[in-house]
């Protein structure tokens, strides 16, 4: 994953560097570092946050230079240390390389290198590569931007890198393969950043490099791109950025995990705007309009994801085969990748990823890609590699997303797919007018409903104070609300870590039954509708067994309120509207457990925002 910025023009490029390092923390933040050319390259690193390594630099506005470039880490080869930090310099001190990726043939290459002489000081992939292209450069005579091709043509794995030569300290060379690399186009200076974030603020001009393409980045001859695999020169592709720096800031709260959760209602009408235009008319989605026969036709859709967008998927396929009447398999991105799964001619592939650049989910799109399927990508991030590379598709318009732990993204992913279902199911006539026009009635209230959930708030903070000592967690949902169980327990996983664990409330018996005592709290999801009954009766079962029942609950329910010992409210809908309504009380429980445990909500330990390495 990591974080990677670079700076080449006439401002000083300290305090560039550091606050886009800031705001590339959610990539990566167990160790930073920076290096700043003047006269000579500097660099500074340390172990921990962004803010840590902010302290070596004690005045930041004495620190002179107009060429460096930052990395914020998530540890792949190495532990987390300041000599395992980047950038890494080269034997001869001359060129320092920042990395986002894995380099898979290190360790060959690190043989041949070390039998030439060279000493590697870290355990990380990235010092190889780094020496590898000095190794180049010195025995085929060349200029840092063609060492750097030639290197890259033995590498085998994937990177965003960028690489600063001080004998030549006018030009630094960027590249990229699977991890992603965007450049700030100034009046002759140039912003690069994993995202755009780092360089919004100066300007909106932005090149995103494209799989096996590297820039050269000269003050005196400006950028050139090149083709790695050709060695040809291409016409760069500037993009006018849409974003606003304001989606990129806390705005008052306590954290963006909390800000974001809160935007769930204006982040769901940005989703439907233009889609949803209103109850009685008709849904518009272009894709789908367009490729409508693909729909029509289609064999099997599969979903392919990770994570988070996993469980999105799983419920993607509740909406899609309960409404479209297509069978359709949900499948780990990285499973399916490498266990050489059937496609067929028919096959719709729909990969899910708030990033768009989650590696297992982007090499899966290639596979299927190669294989014949027609894929349909749903991201957020717009421009995103998986956008790129797909078919066709839609994005969530979540806006940005900074917490670790996805909130409105999700929420945007599921409102979305069952909007999509309700669309392709109303032209394939595979779903009742009556229900259509009901569902379709709620969603397109979804934004109100969600923030008369949210005044719930409060509610989830205080059942959240009882639990602060708890160790294990279970999760328990029927239907379309097992999903949400799932999501439930990794989000208590992620930010709390405490352990928990989603299951389908009947599955309970096949197992986890065993686990339950009075220290094992258990979170239902009892939404009226559906399977009410039978939940009713599972949290009859776990009441037996002395445990503490959280129930996420029906407006007005009387039954449960009275055995479960909290509950919170969610209003009365139908049974296709509830996990969505059902996830955010469940978002606020794991937000207040976390953050009153004292644990690091926006960056959880060891995970980072977007998994761009597989
Ligand atoms: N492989 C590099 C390291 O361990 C970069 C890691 C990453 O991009 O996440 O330092």
């Amino acid at each position: 994953m990591c974080g990677i910025v670079g700076y080449i023009g006439n401002k000083d490029a300290y305090p560039i560097l550091i606050n886009g390092l800031k705001k590339l923390e959610y990539r990566g933040y167990d160790s930073s570092g920076i290096m700043l050319y003047d006269k000579k390259a500097s660099v500074k690193k340390a172990k921990g946050k962004v803010s840590d390594l902010e302290v070596l630099y004690k005045n930041g506005k004495e620190q002179k230079g107009c060429i460096g470039i930052g990395h914020t880490r998530w540890a792949t080869h190495g532990p987390p240390n300041k000599i395992n930090s980047h950038p890494h310099l080269s034997n001869s001190g001359d060129l320092s390389l920042i990395h986002n990726g894995i380099i898979e043939n290190y360790d060959a290459l690190k043989a041949i290198l070390s039998k030439k002489g060279y000493l590697f000081k870290s355990e990380t992939d990235s010092e190889v590569l780094v020496n590898l292209i000095e190794e180049v450069k010195k025995t085929k005579k060349v200029k840092l931007g063609k060492a750097v091709l030639l290197a890259l043509k033995q590498v085998v794995g994937a990177y965003a890198i960028v690489v600063f030569d001080s004998t030549n300290p006018t030009e630094i060379v960027t590249a990229k393969l699977g991890s992603p690399l965007a450049i700030g186009v100034g009046d002759s200076e140039y912003y690069i950043g994993s995202d755009p974030s780092p360089f919004l603020e100066f300007t909106k001009r932005c090149i995103y490099l494209n799989d096996h393409e590297m820039a050269i980045i000269s003050l005196k001859k400006g950028l050139t791109l090149r083709e790695i695999k050709k060695d040809s020169i291409i016409d760069p592709y500037i993009e006018n950025l849409k974003h606003n720096i304001e989606e990129v800031e806390k705005g008052g709260y306590a954290h963006f995990m909390l800000k974001e959760i809160f935007e769930q209602p204006q982040s769901i009408k940005d989703t439907f705007r233009g889609r949803l235009l209103s109850q009685s008319l008709p849904i518009k989605i272009s894709s789908i309009e367009e490729h409508f026969n693909k729909f029509k036709s289609a064999t099997r859709i599969i979903f392919i994801s990770c994570g988070t967008s996993w469980h999105a998927s799983l419920l993607g396929e509740y909406f899609f085969e309960e409404l479209l009447r297509i069978p359709v398999e949900v499948e780990y991105a990285s499973e399916f990748r490498y266990r050489n799964p059937i496609i067929n001619k028919g096959d719709i592939v729909i990969p899910i990823s708030q990033s768009g650049e989650t590696a297992d989910t982007l090499a899966a799109v290639k596979m299927a890609k190669k294989r014949g399927a027609f894929l349909y990508g749903i991201c957020n991030v717009v421009g995103s590699s998986i956008a790129r590379e797909t078919d066709t598709g839609i994005y969530t318009h979540a806006g940005s997303e900074i917490g670790v732990a996805s909130t409105k993204a999700f929420s945007c992913q599921i409102s979305l797919l069952l909007l999509m279902a309700l669309d392709i199911g109303n032209r394939m006539n595979t779903i009742e007018e009556k229900r259509y026009k009901r569902v379709l009635k709620e969603l397109s209230n979804l934004p109100e409903t969600i923030e008369k959930v949210l005044s719930s708030a409060k509610k989830a903070e205080s059942i959240a104070n009882k639990f602060l000592k708890a160790s294990n967690f279970l999760y328990l949902g029927r239907g379309y609300n097992f999903p949400i169980a799932l999501e439930g327990a990794l989000k208590l996983k992620e930010i709390s870590y405490i352990h928990a664990e989603g299951y389908p409330a009947a599955e309970m018996k096949h197992g986890p039954i065993a686990l339950i005592d009075k220290n094992m709290p258990v979170v239902v999801i009892a939404t009226k509708k559906g399977n009410y009954q039978k939940v009713v009766s599972n949290i009859m079962e776990i009441k037996a067994r002395e445990a503490e029942v959280i129930a996420i609950v029906s407006e007005g329910d009387k039954e449960i309120e009275v055995i479960a010992d909290h509950f919170i409210e969610i209003p009365e809908c139908d049974e296709l509207i509830a996990p969505i309504l059902a996830n955010i009380p469940l978002q606020l429980l794991s937000y207040y457990i976390a953050d009153k445990k004292g644990c690091d909500v926006d960056q959880p330990r060891n995970l980072a925002k977007s998994v761009t390495v597989e």
